[in-house]
């Protein structure tokens, strides 16, 4: 018998966190942050769920901050076995964790200064050392091996098609006194899209007994329509208004897809040429390593010529330093400025917003997901000022929408992926907010008749062998 719990990506899209526990060995799949609503990141302060010394190994599925931004929270109270991930997951974490622990670190030395924190002093979640330490645990395995994790269990990972190095994670636990063959899992990571700029289209799912399958867009389609003509309509659009133009980019994946797109625009006379400025250090140091895993990548839009990469060429201008991104400020001719966060939460874009959203010739496009609560969704909402450093900031610059950047597949896509697979005995639906795990679930279940469960928060389940 083996038991299963959902300490995270339950009935809501963050903290992914799913504990095995078999033969007296426990591992965790994916160890996440919880973000956004503020009773869901109060959960990353609350007493750990399990004995960090009982944990025998991690598997990550990806490198996004919901997958592994935990991991420094762990170490920080002594956890130090292997954390098993691709490599260029591994890449791409040294990049994430050592950001989100100076976004920890700035965030309570803010809430010090300001002295609003219930706390005295403001202590953040982890800091740097324990990040450092995280990243010593990293073990790089290749996809499509099989590789021992601890004790019953092994792993073999597959293209999710979602990120850079992102995959889905195959498990077995060896056969135990109660079975006679091994009881296999998939957990799905996050699911990409088919057809997707750069990724390759999600493999398809290896037979299992069990399932836990993602549903961040399990209710819903995303738009139709051909993403580059879309793109570009916007850019010369937006070029036509006289401008400049401000796309708020997740740095990694979202900002090195328009990069690519933007290039290739330019390079088939679809758009003028006009300079493209990604103004984030943190997206600078995650296109170096996408263009590291160049043969990783699906360009079947298009090759570059004259490029070693696709998110290198001559109209792409990289900002590290504050001094680089500050002369961004004197851009006043058609051109792209990429810079994130991608909700416009926080970092170099609200310098930009700031300094262009009062200009009626500039358009802000809006590439992706925003939350609600966040300045992506006020300004995508129709706002008229947008609250900016503690002061309201006139809207006269255009807001324009463009959906087709995600990189989760949509319900159609799910199904798409999920179409070869002969049922499992059961699927846990996770990772989507309530209403789109559960429509979800419905939908397997009426369309397949497939057995489909949505846990809570903290629910274990056992799952036994077939006879
Ligand atoms: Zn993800």
């Amino acid at each position: 018998m083996l038991r299963l719990t959902f300490h995270g990506a339950a009935e809501t899209v963050t903290g992914s966190k799913y504990l095995l526990e078999a033969q007296g060995t426990s591992i965790l799949v994916d160890c996440g942050l919880f973000q956004g609503l503020k009773e869901l990141r109060l959960k990353n302060w609350a007493e750990l769920p399990f004995g960090v010394g009982d944990i025998s190994a991690i598997v990550l599925t990806h490198a996004h901050i919901d997958h592994i931004g935990f991991l420094p929270r762990l170490t920080k109270f002594g956890y130090d076995a292997p954390v098993y991930c691709t490599p260029a997951t591994e890449n791409l974490a040294r990049v994430m964790l050592m950001d989100a622990a100076k976004l920890q670190e700035s965030d309570a030395a803010y809430a010090n200064r300001k002295k609003f924190s219930k706390h005295h002093p403001a202590l953040p979640l982890f800091d740097a050392d324990d990040a450092a330490q995280a990243l010593k645990l990293l073990r790089p395995t290749p996809r499509g091996e099989w590789f021992a994790v601890a004790g019953p269990f092994r792993c073999r990972y597959h293209d999710a098609g979602h990120l850079l190095g992102s995959s889905m994670v195959e498990m077995e636990a060896a056969a135990g006194p109660d079975s006679k063959r091994p009881l296999r899992l998939l957990f799905s990571g996050d699911v990409g899209r088919y057809d997707a700029p750069i990724y390759h289209d999600p493999a398809p799912p290896p037979a299992c007994d069990y399932l836990v399958c993602e549903s961040t867009y399990g209710d819903r389609d995303h738009p139709t329509g051909d993403l580059q003509e879309e793109l570009a309509d916007s850019v010369r659009t937006a070029i036509r208004r006289g401008g400049v133009i401000l796309v708020a980019a997740f740095a990694v994946g979202r900002a090195q897809q328009l990069i690519y797109l933007l290039q290739l625009l330019i390079q088939q006379g679809r758009i003028p040429e006009l300079p493209i400025f990604l103004d984030s250090p943190m997206a600078v140091e995650a296109t170096n390593i996408y263009c590291r895993y160049s043969a990783e990548h699906d360009l079947s839009e298009g090759k570059l010529a004259g490029s070693d990469c696709a998110f290198r060429g001559k109209n792409v201008h990289l900002a590290r330093t504050v001094d680089e991104s500050k002369r961004i400020n004197n851009v006043s001719g058609p051109a792209v400025i990429i810079a994130s966060s991608g909700m416009m939460t926080g970092g170099r874009i609200l310098h930009h917003l700031e300094q262009r959203l009062p200009g009626a010739r500039n358009t802000v496009l809006l590439g992706g997901f925003m939350a609600e609560g966040t300045r992506g969704r006020t300004l995508e909402d129709g706002a008229a000022k947008l609250r900016l450093y503690g002061r309201d900031v006139p809207v006269r610059a255009a807001i324009v929408k463009n959906s087709g950047l995600s990189c989760h597949a949509d319900r159609g896509e799910l199904e798409r992926w999920l179409a070869p697979l002969p049922a499992p005995r059961r699927t846990f639906i996770t990772h989507g907010e309530k209403a789109s795990a559960m429509a979800f679930a419905e939908r397997l279940r009426s369309g397949r008749g497939w057995d489909t469960w949505v846990p809570r928060l903290g629910q274990t389940v056992a799952l036994e062998a077939p006879a």
